[in-house]
């Protein structure tokens, strides 16, 4: 056996993440290694904080990011704010709330799910009955941008009602978070945990976490010790918390936050709302394409995601074999449909970086072309002015 180096193929990535990362923040990646206790990488990380704060739109001080994948934020959350026979309202719309029941249940907590449609918002209605008929929860948790459906739900409702019935509140906000509004504190969430490769178009690996000092609270005060060394929120404070020693905890992946710190620089030098407002505009221009060719979006118009368009694949069109195409002949990414959808949809990801007009005319255009050469029963030749003329008017 030989081995050879890797030199990866280059991809335009519009899938459900990881989205392209800019040259600008590769380039520091690759900076020199410092030590995780040198006082300049201190700084460092001073500075990620508050930039995690601006993005966020939250004055917490624990905010922080997880050294570890989104998954590990989801975990972190429950880890800390779920005790042994809690009671948690689980929201789920998708593939991710069936992971926080997972959590809940592994923490020792009683998962009480609240199911609505794939592709449809959570029904403030829905949790508000279970939080009638479950005075006793704790805690209620939902997924504020479905990545798996492209649906989007009414965070600052869904809180508003936990907080009336006196539960705190955790939110998956990995797809959400640079892409779409989200307010931390105007919306009063508790604990909420993002990604890296989503929307701020980051390497993976690393998850952006914030506790409001009500969650704060209720970790510091636990009778349980939280089963997680790694994610003990305890622990970590020590080490990120506000006037904290710096203390070891763990080694901090020195040049993935290097990464984390340039593309927060990006989005803080665009501006959060602007960055909201290219996500929104490219997501027009992307669905005049997809409607002109006649392709439906299996959300609502009122809950779509911009950066996550979930598409039905058109009528007796072989889906790997366009994703397939798509990939060795364009080297274009899109996502396959996940759990109840697979097979039937496509998610198209327009997250952070991969939200640029070239990507939009490419992804249009690839799939244009692809469709019409397998006979598929869509419109020809007409994407593309649609989306320009989307564009044009912007
Ligand atoms: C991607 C994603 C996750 C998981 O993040 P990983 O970095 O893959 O662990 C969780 N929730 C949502 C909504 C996501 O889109």
């Amino acid at each position: 056996m030989t081995f050879n180096a890797f030199h990866p193929p280059i991809r335009t990535l519009m899938g459900p993440g990881p989205s392209d990362v800019p040259p600008r923040i590769l380039e520091a990646l690759g900076r020199p290694t410092i030590g995780h206790l040198d006082p300049t990488f201190v700084e460092l990380m001073d500075e990620v904080k508050a930039l995690l704060q601006y993005a966020m739109q939250t004055e917490n001080a624990l905010t922080m990011p997880i050294s570890a994948p989104g998954s590990a934020g989801m975990e972190a959350c429950f880890v800390n704010l779920v005790e042994p026979g809690d009671k948690v309202i689980v929201c789920q719309n998708g593939v991710f709330g069936g992971r926080m029941k997972e959590n809940v249940e592994r923490c020792g907590g009683e998962a009480v799910m609240v199911h609505d449609a794939w592709g449809t918002a959570v029904d403030p209605q829905k949790l508000e009955d279970a939080l009638i008929a479950n005075p006793d929860a704790k805690v209620v948790a939902f997924v504020h941008a479905e990545t798996s459906t492209g649906a989007e739900s009414d965070a600052k409702t869904l809180v508003e009602l936990a907080h009336k019935h006196d539960c705190l509140t955790i939110v998956d906000a990995v797809t959400s978070l640079a892409g779409s509004p989200l307010k931390v504190d105007e919306w009063q969430i508790d604990a909420l945990y993002s990604g890296t490769q989503k929307c701020l178009s980051c390497v993976p690996g690393i998850a952006p976490v914030s506790f409001s000092e009500r969650a704060q609270h209720r970790i510091s005060n636990r009778t349980h010790k939280v089963q997680s060394w790694f994610l003990d929120m305890n622990l970590i404070m020590g080490y990120w918390g506000s006037g904290a020693r710096r203390a070891y905890h763990h080694t901090a992946p020195v040049n993935a936050m290097y990464a984390l710190h340039e593309s927060l620089l990006m989005l803080h030098e665009e501006g959060l709302e602007n960055a909201w407002a290219r996500h929104r505009r490219n997501h027009e221009a992307l669905k005049a394409g997809l409607d002109a060719m006649g392709i439906r979006f299996i959300v609502d118009e009122a809950h779509r995601l911009p950066q996550l368009n979930a598409i039905a694949i058109p009528e007796g069109v072989d889906d790997a074999a366009v994703r397939t195409r798509l990939l060795q002949e364009h080297h274009l990414e899109i996502g396959a449909g996940l759990g109840d959808l697979a097979g039937k949809v496509w998610r198209i990801g327009l997250m952070g970086y991969s939200s640029r007009i070239e990507n939009i005319t490419r992804c249009l255009a690839a799939l244009d072309g692809v469709l019409a050469d397998l006979g598929a029963p869509v419109e020809h030749g007409v994407a593309l002015p649609a989306a320009e003329k989307v564009l044009a008017a912007a």
